[in-house]
């Protein structure tokens, strides 16, 4: 089986960065993502990470113990900086080079987003981490994946999570609970199916962008899916 996608947007929640931990970035972790990340790559794939930062902050939370909304989502955005220097640093590590574009300017730690120059990155086959969500408070990084995909003209969404895709109710509650192999955008919006917020969903659909949805925890899973192989539930038109 050979390459199906060749330009990949990688959304990892901060969550993912987490593992078992109840809170913060765990490096054993965050260095098996990287491993899988690097595999990809050393096929030439080229990817593009959003990461969020549900991990350290999240701004809905801080609005709901008091805190002026704006603030506390200015307060995420910077959060998933953190996660973007972390995986910049588990891929360096390993050899992979590394862009981190941010869309709150931070020009001592990361380039800003500029979006030329992370297509020019990904064309010479450096990894491309975006910071900082879209820049924009009540926004989320599932939005943000969604727009910097259709920007950087991604093949596709890869949205990983602890789960191997999206099942008809929760599987943790229900043993009953099935897995979609495939669903349309329209039938992930009117069914409120939690793939991605409703904004993102909106995003891809109208710039046809399909989403996979497959468990990043399984190691491999990211290189199957490159390849084209059924790892997860995929959305699309
Ligand atoms: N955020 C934001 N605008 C964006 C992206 C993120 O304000 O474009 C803030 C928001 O407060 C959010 C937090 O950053 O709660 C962390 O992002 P998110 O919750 O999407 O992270 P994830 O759930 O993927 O870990």
């Amino acid at each position: 089986m050979g390459i199906v996608y060749r330009r990949v947007l990688l959304k990892l929640s901060g969550e993912a960065l987490m593992g078992d931990l109840a809170y913060g970035i765990d490096p054993g972790v965050v260095q098996g993502i990287a491993e899988q990340v690097a595999e990809v790559t050393s096929k030439g794939v080229e990817v593009a990470i959003v990461v969020g930062g549900g991990n350290i902050f999240r701004g809905v939370k801080g609005a709901a113990a008091g805190m002026d909304r704006a603030t506390a989502d200015y307060i995420g955005m910077i959060a998933t900086v953190m996660n973007a220097m972390t995986l910049q640093d588990a891929l360096e590590q390993i050899g992979v080079p590394t862009r981190v574009q941010t869309a709150i300017s931070m020009q001592e730690v990361a380039e800003p987003y500029i979006r030329r120059r992370a297509m020019r990155h990904l064309e010479k086959k450096r990894v491309v981490i975006f910071g900082a969500g879209s820049g924009n408070p009540f926004f989320t990084t599932d939005t943000t994946a969604a727009l910097r995909a259709a920007e950087i003209d991604a093949e596709v969404i890869f949205k990983a999570t602890k789960v191997d895709g999206v099942y008809d109710c929760d599987p943790h509650q229900n043993p009953e609970a099935r897995r979609y192999e495939s669903l349309t955008y329209g039938h992930v919006l009117a069914n409120d199916l939690r793939v991605m917020d409703s904004t993102a969903i909106a995003l891809c659909k109208e710039n046809n962008i399909p989403i996979v949805v497959f468990d990043l925890t399984v190691k491999n899973n990211i290189c199957r899916a490159v390849m084209g192989e059924k790892v997860g539930t995929i959305v699309g038109g």
